[in-house]
């Protein structure tokens, strides 16, 4: 500490000549005085390592450029690829999936070009960043994530409502940047090339019908607009001690300087927004000029959402964006709100589908998970009643299955059939699948109540034979409270090893029966058995 203290003491003096003095500097200045030679280590995950090895210093090494370096300049695919790509996932789209394959293609080449050192003809290269409308759960993220594994660079993506202008009360715009570099596992060369993905984009829009523009909204769309365009970022937030502090002991380990910032000029920012009154307020625009697409769109329906495919740069200024904002996202698609047909597709074809991962689930338990069409179609049509896109999915087989998934694991079912039935009504159908099986379930309390007595005879080497009776009035017992035969036992003969440790002393005894009194009773008949072996050692003393 005295040494800290002399540290600050000499570096005000020193600063008064010069500048005032940066707290944090001066905090990393006492920080790195304070750990001198104490041969602490802090690794990149920000927890301290005991070993002295030197590690390469987040970024630095020319490991991490040759991967970074592979990824883009092994970017060879074209846009019918990652369509093809696209279509083993996700269903519907075909508008935003032609769209997002030229832009990504586009971005990749110019990317593996300037990597090599080459310039096209354009010489400057403007970024395809991309604005991606529709309603919410139609596959806006799903695609991106897709696309963003299939080429192998960072993705992160965040909802710009947490973000607020000066980054004090939200986050900062720039924490997305960083969080990419995270996202790489510190591979700054890679993260350079990384996918940003900005959900929300309408809520920072300010309703300028109000009359008023929200000026935080108006503040991190100018703040996201210079991340968009080209700048470094610091990889150091200056509000993040942690960071502060690992720099800090890095240079005092005498480690290589490990970059500061990271370059935007290659990072693809995706956009996207449910935008729901602006579907309106195209329609609107529309109508007033009737001869334009209009008519046609409204004759599909009432979902106001499919005249999103319609916007203009002018509606989304109207809508409350910067024309210096939107005028940075040339590249815009709508995504289809999803129907009920699209909804079952998703179920069947997606490779993704959530359903595969419900057959897992009662595959892990031994059970075979089999669907029938119609009750696709009956999950469908409920999801589609929630209108919330393929996320309805999630919450009715959700509802669905719930109760299934807490029972069918305890019972003797090995194949569950679903079928219309299951799907309208769970409650009953569980109950004449139980019912239906009930013929098996004996067996498995057998199991139940044999798995009790030995795991007792490993604890405790006394043997417990439950007579027939005892074993029904268990199980009536665990149906009655709705426990497992497992913890009524426990429960019920957990203290026994006490009174039997007697008996076995005074009688030889290692095998006791438990017959239908020892289940009602516990504690009356093990008293009973006792007495009774303290009377047969005073009958037969020499035992
Ligand atoms: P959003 O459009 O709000 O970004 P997401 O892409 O996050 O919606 O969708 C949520 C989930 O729903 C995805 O992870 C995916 O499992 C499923 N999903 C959504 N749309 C589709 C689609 N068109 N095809 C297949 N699955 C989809």
């Amino acid at each position: 500490m005295l040494r800290c203290k002399k540290t600050a003491v000499k570096s005000e003096s020193n600063m008064s000549e010069k500048e005032p003095p940066n707290p944090l500097e001066e905090i990393q200045k006492q920080l790195s005085e304070l750990f001198k030679g104490a041969n602490v280590k802090v690794s990149a995950t920000g927890k301290p390592d005991s070993s002295t090895s030197e590690e390469p210093s987040v970024g630095d090494s020319s490991d991490s450029e040759n991967k970074a370096i592979k990824a883009v300049r092994d970017f060879h695919l074209k846009p019918k690829e990652i369509r093809d790509y696209l279509d083993r996932f996700v269903i519907r789209q075909d508008e935003a999936k032609k769209v997002l394959s030229v832009a990504i293609c586009d971005h990749y080449n110019q990317a593996r070009q300037r990597l090599a050192g080459k310039v096209g003809m354009a010489g400057e290269y403007s970024k395809q960043n991309i604005l991606l409308l529709g309603p919410t759960g139609v596959g806006k993220t799903y695609l991106i994530k897709n696309i963003a594994r299939l080429i192998g660079v960072p993705f992160v993506k965040a909802d710009a409502t947490k973000f607020s202008e000066t980054g004090y009360v939200g986050s900062d715009v720039e924490d997305l940047v960083r969080d990419l570099v995270k996202t790489a596992g510190g591979d700054i060369e890679l993260a350079q090339y990384g996918i940003i993905f900005v959900d929300e984009i309408d809520k920072i829009a300010s309703d300028s019908s109000q009359g008023s523009r929200d000026v935080s909204g108006r503040g991190v769309q100018i703040n996201l607009l210079k991340l968009m365009e080209e700048t470094d970022v610091n990889l150091i937030s200056p509000t993040d001690m942690m960071s502060q502090m690992q720099a800090a002991m890095e240079m005092q380990r005498g480690g290589r300087p490990r970059p500061k910032s990271i370059n935007t000029r290659h990072i693809l920012f995706i956009v996207s927004g449910a935008f729901d009154k602006l579907g309106e307020s195209i329609r609107k625009r529309l109508t007033k000029s009737e001869m334009g697409f209009g008519a046609d769109l409204r004759e599909t329906g009432e979902d106001t959402a499919l005249y999103l495919q319609k916007s203009e740069t002018q509606d989304f200024i109207k809508y409350g964006f910067e024309p210096e904002f939107i005028g940075r996202v040339p590249v815009r698609v709508a995504c289809e709100p999803l129907k009920e047909a699209d909804l079952a597709r998703i179920l069947t074809s997606s490779e993704g589908s959530i359903l595969n991962q419900y057959r897992d689930d009662f595959t892990g338990y031994g059970i075979d998970f089999n669907i029938s069409a119609e009750a696709i179609l009956a999950i469908a049509g409920k999801a589609a009643k929630e209108r919330t896109g393929a996320r309805g999915l999630m919450t009715v087989l959700e509802r669905t299955f719930r109760d299934f998934k807490f029972e069918l694991p305890s019972t003797a079912i090995k194949r569950f059939d679903i079928d219309i039935h299951t799907v309208e009504d769970p409650v009953t159908a569980l109950r004449e699948i139980k019912t239906a099986n009930a013929h098996l379930q004996h067996d498995v309390w057998i199991n139940d109540i044999k798995r009790f007595s030995t795991a007792f005879e490993k604890r405790h080497g006394f043997t417990l034979e439950f007579r027939p009776l005892a074993i029904d009035a268990l199980i009536t017992e665990a149906e009655a409270l709705d426990r497992t035969l497992q913890s009524l036992c426990e429960e019920k003969f957990t203290d026994f090893e006490h009174g039997l440790n007697i008996i076995n002393r005074n009688t030889g005894q290692t095998v006791f029966k438990i017959g239908k009194p020892a289940v009602e009773n516990p504690d009356g008949e093990l008293s009973k058995w006792v007495v009774r072996s303290i009377e047969s050692l005073k009958e037969n003393p020499e035992k």
